[in-house]
């Protein structure tokens, strides 16, 4: 838990949002501004500021948390098959455009066209 930490605060319960998915290691939970019909995001419970803090240790979870997203993806929207599938996004950094520090994945998905005003990294 960081001090002053959104995500932490999510995950703590102690800010509301609309949450998909929740176990011992991860939530997941609708973007407050979508830019796309599903914008969901996926957050590690243990604050990690963004993936340029992570090492080959991590790599555990980190793939953990690759398959959650394209399970989350399929659960809530995304259409499955070639003609369909996601933007999985994960923005690192200040030139990377990351506004909240700690690590997250964007899912993107749904037929488009999409919000290109909102959409991160378009
Ligand atoms: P970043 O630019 O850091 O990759 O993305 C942060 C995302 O968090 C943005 O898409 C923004 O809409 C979303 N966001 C910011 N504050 C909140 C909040 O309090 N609740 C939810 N559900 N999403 C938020
Ligand atoms: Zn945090």
């Amino acid at each position: 838990m960081s001090d002053n930490c959104i995500f932490c605060k999510i995950a703590a319960g102690d800010i509301p949002a609309k949450k998909v998915h929740e176990d011992e290691e991860f939530i997941a939970f609708h973007d407050i501004n979508p830019a796309a019909p599903t914008h969901l995001l996926v957050v590690p419970r243990r604050h990690v500021r963004s993936l340029a803090d992570v090492t080959s240790e991590d790599a555990g979870w980190l793939g953990r948390m690759t398959v959650l997203a394209q399970k989350l993806a399929f659960d809530n929207g995304c259409t499955p098959g070639h003609d369909g599938g996601f933007r999985l996004v994960v923005n690192t950094g200040q030139e990377g455009g990351q506004e909240i520090d700690h690590l997250h994945f964007h899912i993107l998905g749904g037929p488009r066209p999409w919000n290109k005003r909102a959409a991160p990294a378009a």
